[in-house]
Order: C-alpha cells, then sequence, then structure tokens
C-alpha cells in the first residue's frame, strides 16, 4: 500500500565503499511524490552508486533508504514493482527489434494479454519509436537507443523512475525529445530522480537537486535558490601578456574577485558581481601594450555554483 503522507523516498546516512574505496559517505535526503529531483556531481562523485543503491542493486552497508516510508532493505515485490531504472549503459538485446526487446521485458514483469499491448503501445508512443519498432536495437541512432532504455523502464508502471545520465551522448533533437518526454510524465504524477552532468538541464527541469561530490552532499536546494546562495560570475580573459599585478589586487579589493586559474596570460575570474567589474577591467586592458585577446564572461547560474563547491580540477 502507498502511503500518500511520506516522501516517495528518503536516505538517511547511506553509506558504500567499493573495496577501500568509499563511493557515498552518509547521504541523507528525501524526494517528494511527485518532484523532479536531480543528483548532480562531477565523474566519480558517487551518482551511479547512490542510483545502484536505491534501485537495490547494491545493498548499503550502512544508512537506510525508504521507499513511501516504509524500510526497502531486504526489498518486497511491490516495492520493486515501484522502481523503474534507467541505466546508463544501454539494457536490451541489440539483435532483437525495439517491439521484441519490450515484449521480452514486459514479460519478465508478468505482464501479458491485452495489458502487455497496451504497455508496449504506450512505451512506443513516449519514446517516439511506433515507425522504426521492427527493426533491431543495435541499428538505432544513439538517441533512438537511450529513448528505448527510458522505454522499457516505464513498461511495468513505475511510481519513482530513476534515470542515470538519460541525455548523455545524444544529439540536440533527441536531448530536447527525452526532456519534452521526462516532463511530461512528471506532469502526469512520475516521481523522478535523476543523475547528469547536463547543468542547464537540470535547472530547466528540477524542482530541487542535490549536488554531491566524494559521496557526499554538498548542497540541496531549487536552482533557483542554490544560484542565490552560491553562485558568482566568471570572467575569462586572454591577454597578449601577463597582466599588471596590482590590477587584480585592486579587482579583489573593489569587487571581491577571485582569480580561480592563473597562467601567465590566461585568467579566469569570479566574482559575485561581473557587470559591476567588467567596465574596470575593459578600461585598463585595453590599453596600450596590454593587448587583450578575448574576454568572455558568463552570468552566476548553476554552472558557477556546481564549480564552486567542487572545484575546477579535472577528474580523469
Ligand atoms: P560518473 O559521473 O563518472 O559516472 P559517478 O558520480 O557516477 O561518476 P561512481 O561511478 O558512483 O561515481 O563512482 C564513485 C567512486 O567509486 C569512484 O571513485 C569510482 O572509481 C569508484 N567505483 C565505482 N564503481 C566501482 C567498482 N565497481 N569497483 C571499484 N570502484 C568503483
Amino acid at each position: 500500500m502507498t502511503d500518500t503522507a511520506s516522501p516517495a523516498l528518503t536516505v538517511s546516512g547511506l553509506v558504500y565503499h567499493h573495496g577501500s574505496i568509499p563511493a557515498v559517505q552518509g547521504l541523507d535526503f528525501t524526494v517528494a511524490r511527485g518532484e523532479f529531483f536531480g543528483l548532480l556531481g562531477p565523474n566519480g562523485a558517487g551518482k551511479t552508486t547512490t542510483l545502484a543503491l536505491l534501485c537495490g542493486l547494491l545493498q548499503p552497508q550502512g544508512g537506510q533508504i525508504r521507499l513511501d516510508g516504509q524500510p526497502a532493505t531486504p526489498r518486497t515485490p511491490a516495492q520493486k514493482r515501484k522502481l523503474g531504472l534507467v541505466p546508463q549503459d544501454f539494457a536490451f538485446y541489440p539483435v532483437l527489434s525495439a517491439r521484441d526487446n519490450l515484449v521480452f521485458f514486459a514479460r519478465l514483469h508478468g505482464l501479458e494479454g491485452r495489458k502487455l499491448r497496451q504497455r508496449i503501445g504506450f512505451a512506443l508512443e513516449i519514446a517516439q519509436l511506433g515507425h522504426r519498432a521492427s527493426q533491431p536495437a543495435g541499428e538505432f541512432s544513439g538517441g533512438m537507443k537511450r529513448r528505448l532504455n527510458i522505454a522499457i523502464a516505464l513498461l511495468h508502471e513505475p511510481e519513482l523512475l530513476i534515470l542515470d545520465e538519460p541525455t548523455v551522448g545524444v544529439d540536440a533533437q533527441s536531448r530536447h525529445a527525452i526532456l519534452q518526454t521526462l516532463t511530461q510524465l512528471n506532469q502526469a504524477g512520475l516521481t523522478l530522480l535523476y543523475s547528469t552532468h547536463h547543468l542547464e538541464e537540470a535547472h530547466r527541469l528540477c524542482h530541487r537537486v542535490a549536488i554531491m561530490d566524494h559521496g557526499r552532499i554538498l548542497a540541496l536546494d531549487t536552482p533557483h535558490n542554490l544560484v542565490r546562495r552560491y553562485a558568482s560570475g566568471l570572467i575569462e580573459i586572454d591577454l597578449a601578456m601577463p597582466p599588471d599585478p596590482t590590477l587584480l589586487e585592486q579587482l579583489s579589493h573593489r569587487f571581491g574577485v577571485v582569480a580561480v586559474e592563473q597562467h601567465p596570460t590566461r585568467l579566469r575570474l569570479e566574482t559575485p558581481q561581473p557587470e559591476a567589474v567588467l567596465p574596470e577591467l575593459l578600461q585598463a586592458l585595453t590599453t596600450p601594450g596590454a593587448s587583450l585577446h578575448r574576454l568572455q564572461w558568463q552570468e552566476p547560474s548553476l554552472e558557477t555554483v556546481f564549480l564552486k563547491l567542487t572545484g575546477h580540477q579535472t577528474r580523469d
């Protein structure tokens, strides 16, 4: 039975180590019924491990997961039915057609007869694959494969859909189609938890996002509140020669500018008020000899929040 007063998902003190690697180190968050919740983090932050724990593919080594207020370890068949997983990797048979894949997975969920046909019709429609249903899935474009991955996860009518980077490696059109589908599903009542590297996408879609790194949540709020609380603008400059060191001192003193990256002729500056800094900076850098090659700036955004909280260092 569904307890409609409880959050769809409650995670408390969740811990998981891959051998000696602490992938998840005490996560706490809830996802409300009907919420579109985003999990953001750089490579290796622990997102996939978290999603695997939530789906029951890994067993927590500490902490608790609750679905609709009920403990979910071990998981009851009813709890398994509540969840749908769209994994990062394609999880279907490339030699089978889209329809045959859907039939196979629908039968695994125990669907038969009219119900099976109805759910397959819905899945093909939602994935916009009706016209290619008889083609082997291995021949599909990246976007069609992603859409089939989502369609399979929807067959058994889950209440909570968990997606691991559902738009990775697809073109703008397919991405748009996938995001539109997810929005429609959410508006129809489906709760969504998804991990992504697309910060602008998360800002647009998610009611709330959690930013995680090193297995911990660093911030959790609506995108609007996160930007208001943490974001700075970014200014990037390429020069012909290193800038006068007193310039940075002045900017730091007057506008709180921080140089987050500094190679001899390339500067990346962070500032809460780029529009106030730019005129002064332009004036200083367009004097004879300074030779400004390029200047680019970015207003405060979820991306600048993300970089501020997780750093600028690459993780490969
Ligand atoms: P990405 O965005 O690159 O997919 P992620 O945020 O999903 O990264 P995880 O895949 O959960 O991060 O990895 C978290 C940490 O656990 C990383 O240090 C990773 O190397 C490690 N890890 C993940 N899976 C395994 C595994 N099967 N065995 C050993 N270490 C693992």
